[in-house]
């Protein structure tokens, strides 16, 4: 690329933040190992470690949620939201091996001792927080892994998960300041720890009810550009253009509403260089099958750029796009991006949909693929259509795409369906393009096909819970 003059990546590196999470998660039993009193019994110890564990996860489950930049400015909202839906499960379970713990297991010798430890888990009054917290953690883990089958709006869901989160912090540090035998700086270590994940959290939607004028854009122009997806083009008044970098996204709400619950995550569809905004929305559910209602003039509040899908360093041996669907949002504004600033590699690009009316307009990505000189491979399921092939994009395009070039010096973005997506990266990879240099982002955080390189991400997930186990094992042993 002859021109370097990106915005610059915001967030910590993965390692940093991983260690960073093991830290936050391990201090306060820490702080506990070095001035507590140990229990006599091992049980006790470990349902001691496993309680201000799954204490110390739920809270920092608050900055997991994927709005902060800090945390998913480099590693992305993939895997920012991955890690936040392993976490609470996990979470979950470290509480349910606290209460085992403190419960016991049933004993032949003194069947009494374990129904009357049950009991007074199940009706103390005393511990009226925790079971209700406990309840709680459950529901919105439960909520979460169902969503998709809930008979719930998606806003609703987001608004209960919310505000079922911000009461079980309160739960939480209301039933951990209960424990007789903290000590003051123990207190306010809780506190503190409490406030620092819930404010940054809050913050977020004091934010939007103060929101710049600079932040609020209006249409400029929509319209359909196939059967499904809209184009909405943005201006801002104030004409600031947004600094991003081609492949981010953007919150987006609709109509001048305020609360984040509004908010939408887009892709910027539109080049860095570009004045405008452009969004390419695809009807999915409520929001996005209601803009045939929105008119030029009608405000948007704009929360962004976020995310991290996109040309990390310049590329070095070749660049490979490829869009699927709606995907192509983002692989638009990188081409254009790429046309602009021109490229010292080979670029290719593939773009694949259902039917061929569901590609978006030529005039969109031809002037783009003419600046560079390259011809794209696009390929629809259905239909017929000048220059497009018929079928999906499978390992014989991979091959295709990939041919002259050193695939071990060639970096791939991939932007679709979640199966398309994982399916391409472990083609690719036994290719031989390293994992490392395949990128791509999911428009859904549900679960879905997991390719090699989630899967190498789940691994290093699991390390770090093994991490935090075996702290808990030496803690309860010590
Ligand atoms: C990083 C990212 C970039 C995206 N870029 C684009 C894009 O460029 N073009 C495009 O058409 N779509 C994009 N999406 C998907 C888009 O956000 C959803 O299709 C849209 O929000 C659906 O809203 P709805 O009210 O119409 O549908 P709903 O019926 O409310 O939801 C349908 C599904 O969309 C998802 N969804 C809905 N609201 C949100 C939300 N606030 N946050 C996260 N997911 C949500 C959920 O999986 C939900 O099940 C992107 C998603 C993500 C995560």
């Amino acid at each position: 690329m002859t021109d370097v003059s990106l915005p610059r990546r915001r967030g910590l590196p993965p390692l940093l933040l991983a260690i960073l999470y093991a830290a936050a998660v391990l201090l306060p039993l820490a702080f506990s190992a070095a001035t507590g009193e140990a229990h006599r019994q091992i049980s006790m110890q470990a349902a001691a470690a496993t309680g201000t564990v799954a204490a110390a996860m739920i809270l920092l489950q608050m900055v997991t949620s994927g709005r902060f930049e800090v945390i998913s400015g480099r590693i992305g909202i993939d895997v920012t939201m991955a890690f936040h839906k392993w976490a609470a499960p996990l979470a979950l379970a470290f509480a349910l091996a606290h209460v085992a713990f403190l419960v016991g297991l049933p004993d032949a010798e003194r069947p009494a001792r374990f129904a009357r430890r049950l009991e007074i888990f199940l009706t103390a009054d005393s511990l009226g927080d925790a079971r209700l917290a406990l309840i709680l953690l459950a529901l919105l883990v439960v909520m979460a892994l169902l969503r998709d089958r809930l008979p719930m709006r998606y806003q609703v869901w987001r608004a209960s998960h919310a505000l079922g989160a911000v009461a079980l912090v309160a739960l939480l540090v209301w039933h951990v300041l209960g424990d007789g035998r903290m000590g003051p700086m123990g207190l306010a270590l809780w506190i503190g720890f409490g406030l620092a994940v819930t404010l940054p959290a809050l913050w977020i939607y004091a934010k939007r009810l103060t929101r710049p004028a600079t932040d609020c854009w209006t249409v400029a122009a929509i319209r359909k550009v196939t059967p499904r997806i809209w184009e909405m083009t943005l201006e801002n008044p104030a004409g600031q253009p947004l600094a991003f970098r081609a492949g981010q996204f953007v919150w987006a709400s609709v109509g001048g509403r305020r609360l984040p619950l509004h908010d939408h995550p887009f892709s910027i569809a539109s080049a860095p260089h570009e004045r405008q905004l452009r969004l390419l929305i695809q009807e999915a559910g409520d929001f996005t099958s209601s803009l045939a209602a929105v008119t030029p003039g009608t405000r948007v509040g704009i929360d962004g750029p976020h995310g991290s899908f996109g040309l990390g360093d310049a590329p070095r041996g070749g660049l490979v796009l490829i869009a699927g669907g709606v995907g192509i949002a983002p692989i638009l504004s990188i081409l254009r991006d790429v046309a602009r600033r021109g490229s010292d590699v080979p670029v290719r690009f593939a773009y694949s949909v259902h039917d061929v009316a569901d590609l978006i307009p030529k005039a969109l990505y031809r002037p783009a693929l003419k600046a560079l000189g390259i011809t794209p491979l696009l390929t629809a399921t259905t239909g017929t259509g000048d220059g497009v092939a018929r079928g999906r994009l499978g390992p014989e395009q991979m091959t295709q795409l990939l041919d002259g070039l050193d695939p071990a010096r060639t970096d791939v973005l991939i932007c679709g369906p979640g199966p398309l997506m994982t399916s391409l990266t472990d083609t690719l990879a036994g290719l031989g393009v390293p994992l490392s240099r395949i990128d791509y982002e999911r428009f859904s955080y549900g679960a879905g096909t997991l390719s090699a390189k989630d899967k190498r991400r789940l691994g290093a997930v699991g390390l770090l819970f093994a991490a935090l186990t075996a702290a808990i094992a030496a803690y309860s042993l010590a």
